[in-house]
């Protein structure tokens, strides 16, 4: 006989009963489902997606970016995964890893199945039950999760919150902030995919410019950039756009692309931006944001094909069906990282993660803003304080919603860095269950090293 609970007047299936519950399959997400799987746990990562790896693969943002730091295992396991399933991840030049996003949602998704754990895919969480208690910490017991058969409940012991907007630290009453100081967000883009192109006569074309964004002069690998009004030399054909009437002014805002392993003739671009959407946090606003980079995708798809070239037989293989958010909501953990600790390259008792990626901010009113980046191997690390929050007992927070500045978070958030997040939070898991101690109360200096024991630094 099905258990049901009680929600808003309706009697709703609990679906079952686990060790741990993860809200949103992108790469934080997947890596915790993967951990805890492999290390025993009863494990369900739930997305309201089709395939895992959210932003790195729904909203088609490849390649990871460049780190020169100890990554904990997991994030080896995928690249093994890439590699097997017949990926060339490595360029021979940057420590960048390539891949094709649907190659990593499956390879997500074997890991997960294969080690144990279970995927609800297709499932939105609505809201989340909690014990109200009216004194200290609450403790979550049960998410509500609207599905193909309605309303489900999930009971669990732990919760993770991997949902990049904190969509479950919300609605568990959890402190969060937005933006910068005047509560812009960092520009969204909706990312797409062309083919048909002749890349070495693109690649030919950038060089004879004296094109030197790239590092990567020959080979399968090619990555292009321009900026309006940074000395790209792409600047000028994209302004015989303009000309032309087949940009406007802004789609020269920002432009990037990238080669797909796997996808000859394949590049994925890493635009337009959408300067309009200046605060990301309201649901209309997002989606007027998302026609209107359709348009854009469509002028700039014309721009190529007429002027560029290498574009003269390409085609759009299609458009992310996921917005990309760099930055939205963060909680107010029990740490907050900032960009002093950059500075500082801070070191913590309870640190986890290692992090080396500069602040990287697509800034609404200043356009790109960088902090100098580090020499190779130096490193700040996150402590497991900046996961956790004062507010509720059993829930983590990992990716790019964890508790940072503004500022910090447009470091913390690149991919690598946010796989080991979710690799370190499935020890935690895995502690809090052996131990019988609540996450929040847990010692983050024994997380660090039961961590440092079962998925070490390499
Ligand atoms: C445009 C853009 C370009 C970038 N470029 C790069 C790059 O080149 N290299 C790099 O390394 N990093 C890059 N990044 C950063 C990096 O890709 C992301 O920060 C990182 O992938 C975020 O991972 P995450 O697990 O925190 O969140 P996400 O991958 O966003 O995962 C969140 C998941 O939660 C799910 N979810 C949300 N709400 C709900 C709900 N209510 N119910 C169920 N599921 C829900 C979503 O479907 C999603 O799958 C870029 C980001 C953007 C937006």
């Amino acid at each position: 006989m099905t258990t049901t609970i009680n929600y808003a007047g309706h009697d709703v299936p609990v679906l079952g009963s686990y060790d741990v519950a993860i809200v949103g399959g992108g790469s934080s997400g997947a890596a915790c489902a993967i951990r805890c799987a492999q290390l025993g746990l009863s494990v369900i990562i739930i997305d309201r997606f089709t395939m895992l790896g959210g932003t790195a693969t729904n909203a088609t943002v490849c390649p990871m970016m460049p780190t020169y730091v100890a990554h904990r295992q997991v994030f080896a396991q995928v690249e093994e995964g890439l590699k097997a399933s017949g990926e060339v991840t490595r360029d021979g030049t940057t420590t960048m890893v390539w891949f094709a996003p649907e190659r990593l949602g499956r390879v997500y998704e074997d890991l997960v199945t294969c080690s144990g754990g279970t995927i609800l895919y297709d499932a939105t969480l609505v809201d989340v039950l909690d014990d109200r208690a009216q004194d200290g910490p609450r403790t979550l017991q049960s998410l509500i999760v609207m599905t193909a058969q309605g309303l489900v409940a999930i009971d669990a012991q732990t919760m993770v919150d991997a949902s990049g907007d904190a969509v479950l630290a919300r609605a568990a009453g959890v402190s969060t902030e937005s933006g910068d100081e005047t509560g812009a967000n960092q520009v969204c883009s909706l990312r797409f995919i062309m083919g048909g192109i002749d890349v070495d006569a693109y690649r030919d074309y950038c060089l004879s410019l004296g094109d030197d964004f790239s590092p990567l002069k020959t080979g399968y690998f090619w990555e292009s950039a321009m900026v309006a009004g940074r000395d790209f030399v792409l600047e000028s054909i994209f302004r015989e756009g303009v000309a032309d009437g087949l940009l406007e002014e802004g789609d020269l805002r920002y432009y990037q692309t990238f080669s797909v392993p796997g996808k000859p003739g394949a590049l994925a671009f890493n635009c337009p931006h959408i300067p309009s959407l200046v605060t990301n946090t309201s649901a209309m606003g997002r989606s007027e944001a998302i026609i209107e980079a359709h348009a854009t995708i469509d002028r700039l798809t014309r721009f190529l094909q007429t002027k560029m070239p290498g574009f003269e037989h390409s085609y759009l293989i299609g458009i992310a069906p996921m917005l990309g958010v760099r930055e939205s909501w963060r909680i107010n953990g029990v740490y907050r990282l900032t960009e002093e600790d950059y500075v500082n390259q801070a070191r913590f008792e309870d640190g986890l993660v290692r992090g080396d990626w500069f602040i990287d901010v697509h800034s609404q009113s200043k356009g790109l803003f960088h902090k100098k980046g580090y020499q190779h191997g130096d490193y700040y690390e996150i402590p497991y304080r900046s996961l956790i929050n004062p507010q509720v007992s059993n829930l983590l927070t990992v990716g790019r919603c964890i508790s940072t500045t503004f500022l910090m978070q447009a470091s913390v958030r690149i991919t690598p860095t946010v796989i080991d997040m979710g690799d370190a939070a499935g020890c935690a898991c895995a502690l809090s269950k052996s131990e019988h101690i609540p996450v929040l109360e847990l010692s983050g200096a024994k997380v660090r090293s039961y961590a440092d024991e079962v998925s070490p630094l390499s």
